[in-house]
């Protein structure tokens, strides 16, 4: 009353994939014409919600960090082209050490502090 059961075209279905909250990958047969299971997106509604807040890891991904530095970019772009722009041989607008010029703090004699190299 026993025979061999013929499991080898189950096994060999391809499987889901989706990495799994212990950090392994799902072994859940994929959907036909998927590459995900059921409960991984392979159907409509299944899977992870829209911005999923579980998935985040660092946030360097999200479309507003990516609009961040796309936004950093074009500034320093923008201020690169300017400083080209610039004739030769003009003054230099940023070092105060060869224009002579000494930034103080309004009222007194001193640099202001993010300017003194006081590293310990
Ligand atoms: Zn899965």
């Amino acid at each position: 009353m026993s025979h061999a059961r013929n499991t080898g075209p189950m096994q060999a279905s391809p499987r889901c994939g989706a990495r799994t909250r212990n950090g392994e990958t799902c072994r859940a047969p994929a959907l036909r014409q998927k590459t995900r299971c059921r409960m991984h997106g392979g159907t409509a509604g299944s899977g992870a919600p829209f911005g999923n807040g579980n998935a985040v890891k660092h946030g360097f991904f999200t479309s507003e960090a990516i609009e961040e530095r796309k936004f950093v970019r074009t500034v320093l772009t923008e201020a690169e082209n300017l400083l080209r722009k610039l004739p030769a041989g003009s003054p230099t607008i940023c070092n105060p050490d060869e224009s002579g010029t000494r930034r103080t703090v309004p009222g007194t004699d001193s640099p202001p502090p993010h300017l003194t190299n006081d590293s310990k």
